[in-house]
Formats: structure tokens, sequence, C-alpha cells
């Protein structure tokens, strides 16, 4: 069960293809951490909020009930960014049927989750859509903005500029391939497993 206050451990070295050892140090050991150390700031508050003050202008319970929408999204988006990365790059795995099946052609759905990713100023999500029961690519310009509810992700891509801007400068397409170079396709078929078949 997900502890949102709780670090995730990185399952690779940091040392990828063509991103830095640096860049994911920042964004795992500050970024990631500080996501997490947050929550814990933003529960506690929520315990001792006074509750007589609810308002949808402005109160304090409103501030932090939506800045722990972001928060939570950002642990679990940047948790799953992490569990993908370190492997070969190599595409294999029953996930890819499925891909085929939902998106008409394996390339077809390539085309369109890195044509988001040049759209997306925050995320691109391939996810399952519990409502429908299929695979969706869909981007969120920030960690609580257009996800779509009952979606769960599965391959999550960081767009934000601290995810390639030290190894790419403003060459997104660079660094989009580069994140192609070192997923873990053994990794994201379990975890489409694990969605899917835990679930229906
Ligand atoms: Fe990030």
């Amino acid at each position: 069960m997900k502890n949102y206050g709780e670090l995730k451990k990185l399952l690779f070295s940091k040392s990828l293809k063509k991103i830095s050892e640096k860049t994911i140090t920042i964004h795992y050991d500050k970024l990631y951490d500080g996501y997490i150390k947050k929550w814990q700031e933003i529960e506690e508050k929520l315990k001792l909020i006074d509750k007589s003050s609810a308002n949808a202008t402005f109160s304090d319970l409103r501030e932090l009930k939506v800045e722990e929408s972001f928060t939570a999204n950002a642990i679990i988006l940047h948790e799953a960014y992490f569990d993908i990365l370190g492997g070969n790059g190599e595409i294999e795995g029953e996930i890819i049927e499925i891909i085929k099946k939902d998106f008409g052609s394996f390339e077809a759905w390539l085309e369109d989750f890195k044509a988001l990713g040049l759209c997306s100023r925050g995320w691109t999500v391939l996810g399952y859509d519990f409502n429908d029961g299929k695979l969706r690519n869909f981007l969120l310009d920030t960690h609580n903005l257009y996800g779509v509810l009952g979606t769960s992700p599965i391959l999550v891509m960081d767009m934000y500029e601290h995810a390639y801007f030290i190894d790419f400068g403003s060459d997104k397409k660079s660094y989009i391939e580069a994140f192609f170079e070192n997923l873990d396709w053994k990794i994201i078929n379990k975890k489409f497993q694990k969605i899917v078949k835990d679930n229906n």
C-alpha cells in the first residue's frame, strides 16, 4: 500500500544513457524528496485547520486541499517516471499488443505520445482508463491539471524543464528520444499487468 510520506527508492543507478547523473540527482534527491516533505507538512497542517473559515474564494482549508492534490500527483507521477527508467529501451511485452489494439498501431501510439511530449508543459502519460477499459495518452500542464479521473498512469514522461534542460537545453525532441532509450519495458509490462489484472 502506498505511503505518500515515504520516499520510494530509485531502482536504477543514476548513470543513464544521455541523461546525466546531475539531472537525476537534482530531480530525485532534491525535487522529488521535496514533494514528500511538503506532503508531510500539508497533512500536519490539515489536522490543525479551522474549518469554520471554509470559503471558496480563499480559505486556509481550500489552499491546503488544492496543494494536497498538487503534491500527491507530483509524488505519484515522479515515482511512475523513475520506476520505468534504467532499461535498455528494447520494446517488448503484452502491452505492445494492447497499444496496437487501442491506437491502431504501435507507430501511431508512439507518434501521438511524442507529439504530446512536445505539447506538454508538465507531463505526458500513457494510462489505463478504467472508465472504458482502454489505454489513453494524455498530458498534464502541471501535476494536478488535465488529468483524467479513473485513469491509472503506466508510462510517464516528465516534460518539466528540470528533466531535460541541463542535458539538452531547449531540445525537447532529443530528450524524448533519450527517455525512450532508457525505458525498461519489462517494468512497464509488469505495471500494466498489475493495474489491469488486479482491478478487473
Ligand atoms: Fe520532475
